[in-house]
């Protein structure tokens, strides 16, 4: 799939703000930090489209993406960040979720993990609820151009057993500063829209 076009349609915090229209979505999430605006930005190739921000936390709304006039990509709010509220971080679950359970054009979503890392349990409370709710999930591991392939053999292990990962579900690794894994992505975006 060749991306011709990006534009940035609106950012909503509930289903009332949501971008009308019945264009197939691609929503994508994760933790703060995870490396989720850097990934969008390549997969499109366009630096500036999702906001990379050095504070994590920053990108608290949910952001819709047209492309192509084809899709739609969806931004959704960085969870896990450790310096707020109690209160914040229980809004900012009902808002994922309240997206990913009753939105008609969704088609699958990309769970981004750093391939560095052991999931987290707010990582794995994502994965769980993906499944239980069968959307179709990619988990895709970012920011692999910091480790050897060697330490990503290990560590892929590490994360299909932690999870841990359905046998229906592919693991990805991904590079925003290579492009890495941006055909995969993109391959798999293809077949869920046109599903
Ligand atoms: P977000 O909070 O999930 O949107 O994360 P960002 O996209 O803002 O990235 C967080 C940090 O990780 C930034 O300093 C990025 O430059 C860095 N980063 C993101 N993706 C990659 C990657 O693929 N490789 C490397 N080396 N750094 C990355």
């Amino acid at each position: 799939m060749k991306i011709v076009a990006a534009e940035f349609l609106t950012s909503a915090v509930n289903p009332g703000g949501y971008p009308p229209g019945n264009l197939p979505e691609v929503a994508f999430v994760g933790r703060s930090n995870v490396g989720k605006s850097s990934l969008i930005n390549r997969l499109v190739n366009r630096k500036g489209l999702a906001r990379t921000s050095s504070t994590p936390g920053r990108t608290q709304l949910i952001n819709f993406f047209k492309i192509n006039d084809q899709f739609v990509m969806v931004d959704l709010p960085g969870y896990g960040y450790a310096r707020v509220p109690d209160e914040v971080r229980a809004k900012w679950g009902k808002m994922i979720e309240g997206y990913l359970k009753n939105r008609e054009p969704l088609k699958g979503v990309f769970l981004l993990l750093d391939c560095r890392h052991t999931p987290t349990s707010q990582d794995k409370q994502m994965y769980g609820w993906l499944l239980h709710y069968r959307l179709p999930t990619v988990v895709v591991a970012t920011k692999i151009d910091k480790i050897s392939n060697n330490q990503w053999a290990r560590q892929q292990a590490v994360i299909k057993k932690s999870l841990p990962l359905a046998p229906e579900h592919q693991l990805i690794p991904f590079s925003a500063e290579t492009g890495r894994g941006r055909d995969e992505l993109l391959g798999v975006i293809k077949n869920w829209i046109h599903n």
